[in-house]
C-alpha cells in the first residue's frame, strides 16, 4: 500500500468520442484485475479515512481498497457489498469528486484514488467470477415499499437479508425508478439495473408494476394487509421557469423517458424525443442538463447548447459530466436566463429569447444573480429543453392518512426513518428533496433496519 509516490492515479479508459456519440453504450471500460491493484495498491490506509466518512453508505472503502490491492476478490466482493445495497450501480453514477474522492488525503498533489471505478470493478470482476450477493433463504413477515427506485429496492435488499419478504409496487412499466427511465445507459447501462432487479426476484422480492399507490391501489389496503409499509416515491415534478410559451418546451424526464422508451424498442411519444438535426438548447446546468445535451447529441441533433444562468464554476452538477458532455461536442453559455421561447405563425418553437446575468459570492458564500438592463438577445433553437430540478409531489393519500410533509412537500420522517404514522417509513427524494442514488440508497438501508427491529426485536 501507499504506493501514490511511484503509481500515479490512472481513471479507467473511455471509449473515442467518435465512437461513443454514436450509441448510448456505457462510457468508461472496467479495469483488468492489474489495473484495479495498481490503482488501489495507491491507498494511504488513513487511520480516520476521509473517504468512509464522505461516503453516505460510509463504505468500508479503505477495506476493499487493501484487498483489491492484494487480489483478494472474494473479500472484498463481500464487504463491499455489506454496506452497499447495489455498489456495481454506485460506482458507475456516484458524483465521487463531491464524495469520497473530493475527501482522499491524495487528491491535495497527487490525484485521489480511483474508488468509483474500483468499486464497480470489484463487482463486475466477483460476478464473471460467480460470486453473487447474499439474501436470508427463509422470510416471514411481509413489508409493502411503493416504489422501486433506489429507496424502495434499497429498503427490499436489506428486508431480505434480514429475512422479510418485500413487495415492491410500481406505478411504472419497469422497475428501476431514475436508475431504469433518467440516468442514461452511457452512465449506467439498464441491463446492470435489470440484473440487480432479477437477484432480488430470485431471492424472494414480490414485485407488481404498473400500479399507482393513491390511484389504481388503495393506500389503506396496504396498511392493512402488510406489517409495515416503506414510501419511496421519489420527486419527480418538473420545477417550471415561469417565462412566456413555457409550455412549448418539453420537461427532461418526459425527454429522457421518451428516448429510454425508443431505446428499449416500446412505444413512445415521438413529439418528446425527435431532436435529430435540430438545434437543442438545454436551459439548466446540473446532471440532468447534461444527461439532455449529451443525449440530443446521440440522437442526432445538428446542435446541443447548455444555457445556464450563472458562471461555470457554480454549476451544481458532476465535474466529469461536464468534461464528458464537452468531449461530445455540447456547447455551453453562462450567465444567461430565459424570457421567453419564441414561436413562428404556426407556433413551432424557433429560438429562446435571454437576458444576460451577472453571478457572484459574497465573503459568507451567498449566491447572487443580478440580470443586466437591456441585455436581451436571441438564440435559434428548435427544440427547448427545460432541465431546472425537481419538486415532491402533494399526495393526498399521504395526508389522508395522517403522513405529515413539511412546507416544501417532503415527507416527515423520525430518525428512524418512520413517518408520522407508526409502522410507515420512507426515504430518498421522497424524503430528501431531488437528491442522489447514493442517499436514496442509505435511506432505505436505515429503514429496513429499523422495520426488521420492529417486525423482528
Ligand atoms: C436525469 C437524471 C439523472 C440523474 N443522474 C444521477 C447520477 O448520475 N447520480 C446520482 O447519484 N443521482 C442521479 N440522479 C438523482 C437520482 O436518480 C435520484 O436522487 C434517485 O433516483 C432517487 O431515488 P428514489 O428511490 O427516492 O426515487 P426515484 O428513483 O424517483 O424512484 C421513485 C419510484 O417511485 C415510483 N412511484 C412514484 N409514485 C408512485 C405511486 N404513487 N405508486 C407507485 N409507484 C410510484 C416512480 O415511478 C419511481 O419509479 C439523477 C436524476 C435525474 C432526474
Amino acid at each position: 500500500m501507499q504506493n501514490f509516490i511511484f503509481n500515479e492515479r490512472i481513471e479507467p479508459k473511455k471509449r473515442a468520442v467518435n465512437e461513443r456519440i454514436k450509441d448510448f453504450r456505457e462510457i468508461y471500460e472496467i479495469y483488468n484485475p492489474n489495473e484495479a491493484a495498481t490503482q488501489a495498491d495507491r491507498c494511504v490506509q488513513c487511520g480516520d479515512p476521509y473517504c468512509h466518512n464522505a461516503c453516505p453508505l460510509h463504505n468500508f472503502i479503505p477495506h476493499w481498497l487493501k484487498t483489491v490491492a492484494e487480489k483478494d476478490l472474494e473479500f472484498a466482493f463481500k464487504i463491499s457489498n455489506e454496506s452497499s445495497p447495489f455498489p456495481e450501480i454506485m460506482g458507475r453514477v456516484c458524483p465521487q469528486d463531491r464524495l469520497c474522492e473530493g475527501a482522499c488525503t491524495l487528491n491535495e498533489g497527487y490525484g485521489a484514488i480511483t474508488i468509483g471505478a474500483i468499486e464497480t470493478f470489484i463487482s463486475e470482476e466477483g460476478f464473471k467470477r460467480g460470486l453473487r450477493p447474499e439474501f436470508e433463504e427463509k422470510l416471514s413477515g411481509k413489508v409493502a415499499i411503493i416504489g422501486s427506485g433506489p429507496a424502495g429496492l434499497s429498503c427490499a435488499t436489506y428486508l431480505l437479508r434480514a429475512g422479510i419478504e418485500p413487495h415492491v409496487f410500481e406505478r411504472a412499466d419497469r422497475a428501476g425508478g431514475l436508475m431504469m427511465y433518467g440516468i442514461p445507459n452511457f452512465k449506467l447501462d439498464k441491463k446492470v439495473v435489470q440484473r440487480r432487479i432479477d437477484w432480488l426476484l430470485e431471492a424472494g422480492m414480490k414485485l407488481t408494476l404498473g400500479v399507482e399507490v393513491g390511484k389504481s391501489l388503495d393506500f389503506g389496503e396496504l396498511l392493512e394487509n402488510y406489517d409495515a409499509v416503506f414510501i419511496g416515491i421519489g420527486a419527480t415534478k418538473p420545477r417550471r421557469a415561469g417565462i412566456e410559451n413555457e409550455e412549448a418546451g418539453i420537461m427532461a424526464m418526459d425527454f429522457l423517458t421518451n428516448v429510454q422508451k425508443k431505446i428499449f424498442g416500446d412505444p413512445y411519444d415521438k413529439e418528446k424525443a425527435d431532436v435529430k438535426e435540430k438545434t437543442v438548447v438545454v436551459i439548466g446546468g446540473g446532471d440532468t442538463a447534461m444527461d439532455c445535451v449529451r443525449t440530443s447529441i446521440r440522437e442526432g441533433a445538428k446542435k446541443a447548447i447548455c444555457a445556464y444562468r450563472r458562471d461555470a464554476a457554480s454549476m451544481p452538477g458532476s465535474r466529469k459530466e461536464v468534461k464528458n458532455a464537452e468531449e461530445e461536442g455540447a456547447e455551453f453559455v453562462y450567465n444567461v436566463a430565459p424570457t421567453k421561447i419564441l414561436l413562428d405563425d404556426e407556433g413551432k418553437v424557433i429560438g429562446v429569447e435571454f437576458v444576460k446575468t451577472i453571478s457572484t459570492t459574497t465573503k459568507d458564500g451567498q449566491r447572487k444573480l443580478e440580470i443586466i438592463k437591456n441585455s436581451e438577445f436571441t438564440m435559434d433553437a428548435d427544440v427547448v429543453i427545460f432541465a431546472l430540478g425537481f419538486e415532491n409531489t402533494p399526495l393526498e393519500f399521504l395526508s389522508k392518512h395522517g403522513i405529515e410533509t413539511n412546507r416544501w412537500g417532503a415527507i416527515k420522517v423520525n430518525e428512524h426513518y418512520e413517518t408520522t404514522k407508526p409502522g410507515v417509513y420512507a426515504g430518498g427524494d421522497c424524503y430528501r428533496g431531488a437528491h442522489l442514488v447514493v442517499t436514496a440508497a442509505y435511506d432505505g438501508r436505515e429503514a429496513a433496519k429499523a422495520i426488521a427491529k420492529r417486525l423482528k426485536g
